[in-house]
């Protein structure tokens, strides 16, 4: 445990793709740290079978929805479901996305729209959405995105989602600058590779890549979902009060190597 126990009592949350991944990594350090969370994505099976999980593996009640962060109604609802059962917002972590490696010169105008639609727009459904109840949040509301330190460069073979992390950085600036009043806090994650999940193993072990972008990270390691959930604590908890429109690098030093 890196966190007093108890620092996020009292407080809620809600993940986007907290079923898989990095997403479940982050409900379960929120949860263990005192704080009541639910998630919502697409497949059902999937949040059934997190939400066991949470349970047998952690002792966590969480709850769930079943939504696309696309279909602005349907994710509308779902995400004041959640709050009507969580008692409110306090925190809403923008996880869900999707991504998959094609040149852009063959990539289809309906690759380009998915994942622009998933990762921008469903971030943007999702803020809108959770606002009034970020707004109601006693110590101020926290919004934090996750996006990739592939944002802060051009992403080739991936460009559909450097685009849509780049428009997410942005949106997180300009909320912190509009939504400073209301006490919201609005930042972003970048993790650099994270181990055991579904974009390592698509985008980079798939591809044959994995020594080569070890070699590329001062740290020499992927990083763990542990070190992604430990940064979204950092900024949901009173450690992150002072902190909005910032960017957190969780990557190992990466992102300069590339410089
Ligand atoms: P993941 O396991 O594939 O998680 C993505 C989650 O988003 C899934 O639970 C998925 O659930 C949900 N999702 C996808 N499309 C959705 C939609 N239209 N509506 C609602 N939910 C949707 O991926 P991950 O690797 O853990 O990545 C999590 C986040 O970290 C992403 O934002 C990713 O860009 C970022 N990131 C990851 C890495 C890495 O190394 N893995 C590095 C940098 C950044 P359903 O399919 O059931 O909807």
């Amino acid at each position: 445990m890196t966190f007093a126990k108890g620092i996020l009592s009292g407080k809620t949350a809600v993940v986007t793709g907290g079923a898989t991944g990095i997403g479940a990594h982050i409900v379960r350090q929120l949860g263990r740290l005192g704080a009541s969370v639910g998630i919502v994505s697409r497949n059902e099976e999937k949040l059934r079978q997190a939400v066991n999980s949470f349970r047998e593996e952690d002792d966590l009640e969480v709850c769930w929805r079943s939504a696309d962060v696309r279909e602005r109604d349907a994710i509308q609802k779902a995400i004041e479901e959640l709050a009507t059962e969580l008692g409110g917002i306090d925190i809403l972590v923008c996880n869900a996305a999707g991504n998959f490696i094609c040149p852009t010169e063959e990539l289809s105008v309906n690759g380009w729209r998915s994942v622009i639609d998933i990762d921008l727009n469903g971030t943007f459904n999702c803020c809108q959405s959770a606002l009034p109840h970020l707004k109601r949040s006693a110590e101020g509301g926290r919004i934090i995105a996750i996006s990739t330190t592939a944002a802060n460069f051009g992403w080739p073979g991936a460009a559909h989602a450097g685009a849509a992390k780049a428009g997410i950085q942005n949106l997180m600036k300009s909320l912190a600058v509009e939504w400073g009043r209301y006490g919201i806090r609005a930042n972003w994650i970048s993790p650099g590779p994270i181990a055991g999940t579904e974009g390592v193993d698509r985008l980079i072990l798939q591809q044959g890549m994995a020594e080569q972008v070890k070699k590329s990270i001062p740290l020499g390691r992927f990083g763990e979902g542990e070190d992604i959930a430990n940064a979204v604590v950092f900024l949901s908890a009173q450690t992150g009060n002072y902190i909005t429109g910032a960017e957190l690098a969780v990557d190992g030093g990466g992102q300069w190597q590339r410089r």
